[in-house]
């Protein structure tokens, strides 16, 4: 990586202010995290920290609260966690900014921990507000960002304030663009990208990015029937993004001229609706019935991918093969997962509803890598720079700028 971590700075006895994602799911009724996952990822940074003496200023946005204060959104939750796994205090500042974050501050001592309230509290977080970004920095010696989730947002807890600060990288935010920039600038071959999910829309400019470094493209989930139409297959009621087509058909045929094999399902599951009482079936795809939709990838399917996988060396997977959240669905994203858990593959999970799935099995830590960021991950491997990143010390030519 070509920028500074927080391994080469002296944070001992420092104000190190560390922009975590504590973006936790919470659950709705009451209040409790679902899944702790990020708060988990976050501890290497963390610890290293207090191995060291500094003096840590944890800071985070937890969901949507729109620039105003939502007691339902309060980061005392996740410092409660926190502090159950580090085994030591961390108290929860009822504000990011101001007097009261300014006190607790300065009575820390080396080692101690605190987590700053929800920063988007403040509408000027997501704004890259210059005064807000004063007001943050101001508590702290140095900036760690270790929030790779929203790295690809120019907010002001990201961007604004490592104007004021030496900003560096959290070990976390390190680790992200080690393994996500090394299937992209030295995957061991054969090289398999498993695609699925929603939208070729929100694919296409990763698709074309991995094109030249792929072996081969294996494409389930929702978009595989724009793909399926694009081969002139009838998809009965699949949702398609009829936009899509010529691009669909554009990939193809790019894939085809640079040798890059695209693979698509044999067979699919197919329902009448998509829910848990929908009726369904098991049909090859030129028999795809007018009044039903793709909800999943068939067993064939799951078998001619599998095979393929096998003879891989590095996977990376972005998108569910199915409507995994219903069991029904659920059976094409299960096999593949268990398929890469098992591999001896470099394998790499990326996008949000990939690595939640992954996790909801239990099979994230037989992965290589199960990535934690949605968006940052698929805007990394379109080979789009991070604003969050960018504004990092660069190693050959840290000088604050
Ligand atoms: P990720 O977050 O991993 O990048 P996406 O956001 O692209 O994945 O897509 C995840 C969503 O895709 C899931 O909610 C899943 O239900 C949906 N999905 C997968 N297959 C289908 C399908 N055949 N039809 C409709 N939706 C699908
Ligand atoms: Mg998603």
């Amino acid at each position: 990586m070509n920028k500074l971590s927080v391994r080469d700075v002296d944070v001992s006895s420092k104000r190190v202010l560390v922009r975590v994602d504590f973006n936790v799911p919470l659950d709705e009724r009451t209040g409790a995290i679902t899944d702790d996952g990020r708060i988990l990822a976050a501890l290497p940074t963390i610890r290293y920290l207090i191995d060291q003496g500094a003096r840590v200023i944890l800071a985070s946005h937890l969901g949507r609260p729109d620039g105003k204060v939502d007691e339902k959104l309060r980061m005392t939750v996740v410092a409660q966690r926190l502090s159950q796994i580090l085994n030591q205090s961390v108290e929860a500042i009822r504000d990011c900014i101001g007097a009261e974050a300014e006190e607790s501050v300065a009575n820390l001592k080396s080692g101690d921990v605190i987590l700053l309230e929800n920063l988007r509290f403040y509408a000027a977080e997501e704004d890259n507000d210059p005064l807000f970004a004063q007001e943050l920095a101001k508590l702290a010696d140095i900036f760690v960002d270790d929030a790779f989730g929203t790295a690809h947002r120019s907010h002001t807890s990201i961007v604004g304030v490592t104007k004021h600060l030496p900003a560096v990288a959290g070990l976390l935010l390190e680790k992200e663009l080690r393994m996500l920039g090394g299937i992209l600038d030295s995957p061991t071959h054969p090289f398999a990208a498993l695609l699925g999910g929603a939208k070729v829309s929100d694919k296409v400019a990763m698709v074309e990015n991995i094109m030249g470094k792929v072996d081969c493209i294996l494409i389930g989930g929702g978009m595989a029937a724009t793909f399926l139409k694009a081969s002139n297959r009838e998809v009965g009621l699949s949702l398609i993004e009829e936009e899509m087509l010529d691009t669909a058909a554009d990939l193809m045929e790019k894939a085809t001229r640079s040798g890059v094999r695209i693979m698509l399902p044999d067979d699919v599951l197919v329902a009448n609706e998509i829910n848990t009482k929908a009726t369904f079936k098991v049909v090859p795809v030129e028999a795809i019935p007018a009044n039903m939709r793709i909800a999943d990838i068939g067993p064939w399917s799951v078998k001619s991918f599998s095979e393929e996988l096998r003879g891989c060396k590095t996977i990376f997977w972005n998108g569910p093969m199915g409507v995994y959240e219903i069991p029904i669905f659920a059976e094409g994203t299960l096999a593949l997962a268990k398929l890469l858990a098992g591999s001896q593959a470099t394998t790499v999970i990326g996008g949000g509803s990939t690595a939640e799935a992954v996790t909801h099995i239990g099979l994230a830590d037989k992965m290589t890598f199960v990535s934690t960021g949605g968006g940052a991950s698929l805007q990394f491997l379109s080979g789009k720079s991070l604003p969050g990143v960018d504004a990092l010390l660069d190693r050959d030519n840290p000088v604050s700028s």
